[in-house]
């Protein structure tokens, strides 16, 4: 095994700094910097507030949403995960919503988002959802993701729009939409 590839390894059994990993191979930081610059231009490690860290498929920039084709943003992001644990990812709520009625309720295991005010990953179906309000950060209608009743409701109140759970949010983006044809989703 050749010196990066057992960096990646001590990577994945939690070495997470450059001094670390020259300590282990007992070689410069200046051998290690070019080590991890040469694995990070191979796209197999990333590196976060100064620790390493393997690139996982979260990071891969290719995901494309799965409804519109736009470049998934994490920050509103809205990901289906599948029993079997395929995932479909969709660029925000908007379009998390539209490809829930092409999905089979059957197979969906979890969907995931973040809280618009604080970004922390929620459960969506346990979600309170706003949409068609007046802010558009990504596809229109739009639709955000509360963890609290309460901010969806502090938000509405500057920005209008329908409030409510998971599955009233689906049948009002419909309507909102006018649908008349289902959405073909790439899997
Ligand atoms: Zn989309
Ligand atoms: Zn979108």
């Amino acid at each position: 095994m050749n010196r990066k590839e057992k960096i990646l390894q001590l990577i994945e059994e939690g070495y997470s700094t450059a001094k670390e990993l020259a300590r282990y191979f007992n070689v410069s930081l200046m051998t290690i910097y070019r080590d991890l610059r040469e694995l990070e231009e191979e796209g197999r490690i990333i590196r976060r507030h100064g620790n390493i860290e393997l690139k996982q498929e979260e990071d891969i920039k290719e995901n494309v949403c799965a409804v519109c084709g736009k470049d998934v943003d994490l920050r509103l992001a809205f990901i289906y995960i599948l029993k079997g644990g395929k995932k479909v990812h969709t660029c925000c709520a908007h379009c998390g919503l539209i490809a829930y009625r092409t999905l089979n309720p059957e197979k969906v295991e979890m969907a995931i988002t973040r809280d618009f005010i604080t970004c922390n990953p929620i459960n969506a179906f346990m979600a309170t959802f706003l949409v068609g309000s007046s802010a558009n950060p990504c596809c229109t209608p739009s639709a955000f993701v509360f963890a609290n009743k309460e901010d969806a409701e502090k938000f509405a109140k500057g920005f209008g729009g329908h409030i409510s759970d998971f599955s009233e949010a689906v049948s009002k983006m419909e309507e909102l939409m006018k649908l008349g044809q289902r959405v073909d989703i790439s899997l």
